[in-house]
């Protein structure tokens, strides 16, 4: 595996690849969830690269930029295990210079949800994973669905700019418990990690509505909210289509159930595509 740090060492590493690539971003302190998407995109490419890059322009005012787990050591072994080809770790200087032109989330879709929270943070995102792609000169890049509103905008950012990439969206890896594996999870005390559980208990209360019958979306976030109130403070359960937009009823194949919540520090999110 090679480590490079500089884009002009990127493309020389990508000159002795050979085939198709498939190419995994992502802001490192790697778990399960992050493994899976470097396995899969190994399993239908003939090369891997990750990156592993803290964007700053994708946090906000007071987020936790400078506390954000960083495991660099930690993720060279993971991605070697791995049998990545290739990782990708640039400072901003590499990334970014003085009066970028920038890139726009979309009026309305990226400015509810995640978006109403953290307004700007998806223009930083998508800044960011534009740049990356171009750099990686993959076909399929893969991303997860623990993300789903990033996921969706990313798909219509690649869509908008006729852009060569195929992006493949990767199912959310969970521990044991049923939490979804996330970085910031290691802000969680023992007691918030248990408490953090109602978040995917939420989910499957959802499930069960749906199971036997119910497809009435109100009805369905009020079930979840009982369940939610084991967290600090719900930021919003929604219920929307795979563009976004709003269910009043459950449309089997084209709904994703999101939720966000504070527990402790970090606030969650998790979602179900149905
Ligand atoms: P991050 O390092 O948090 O920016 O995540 C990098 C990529 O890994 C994104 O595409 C995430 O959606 C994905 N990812 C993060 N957590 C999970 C998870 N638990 N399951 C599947 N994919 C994940």
């Amino acid at each position: 595996m090679r480590v490079v740090q500089t884009i002009d060492a990127l493309k020389e590493a990508k000159k002795k690849l050979a085939g198709s690539i498939g190419f995994v971003p992502t802001m490192g302190a790697l778990h399960k969830g992050h493994l899976s998407l470097i396995q899969q995109a190994k399993q239908e490419n003939d090369h891997v690269i990750v990156s592993v890059f803290v964007n700053p322009t994708q946090f906000l005012e007071g987020e936790d930029l400078e506390s954000y787990p960083r495991k660099e050591e930690a993720d060279k072994k993971i991605c070697e295990l791995a049998g990545v080809d290739i990782l990708f770790m640039p400072s901003s200087d590499q990334m970014y210079e003085k009066d970028e032109l920038k890139i726009a989330a979309p009026a309305i879709r990226g400015y509810i949800l995640e978006g109403e929270r953290r307004p700007g943070h998806f223009d930083g995102m998508l800044q960011v994973v534009m740049k990356l792609l171009n750099l990686s000169g993959a076909q399929k890049a893969y991303f997860g669905k623990k993300d789903a509103q990033q996921l969706v905008l990313i798909m219509q950012m690649v869509k908008t700019y006729f852009m060569n990439v195929q992006i493949v969206p990767c199912e959310i890896v969970r521990d044991e418990d049923g939490l979804a594996l996330s970085s910031r999870n290691v802000y969680l005390s023992e007691e918030e990690k248990s408490r953090a559980l109602s978040l995917s208990k939420s989910l499957k209360r959802a499930t069960k509505c749906i199971m036997s019958g119910e497809l009435d979306t109100k009805t369905i976030k009020n079930k979840m909210l009982e369940v939610l109130k084991e967290t600090d403070r719900v930021e919003y359960v929604a219920i929307v289509d795979r563009e976004f937009n709003n269910l009043k009823q459950i449309e089997l194949g084209n709904t994703i159930i999101l939720v966000a919540a504070r527990v402790g520090k970090p606030r969650l999110i998790d979602n179900l595509w149905i």
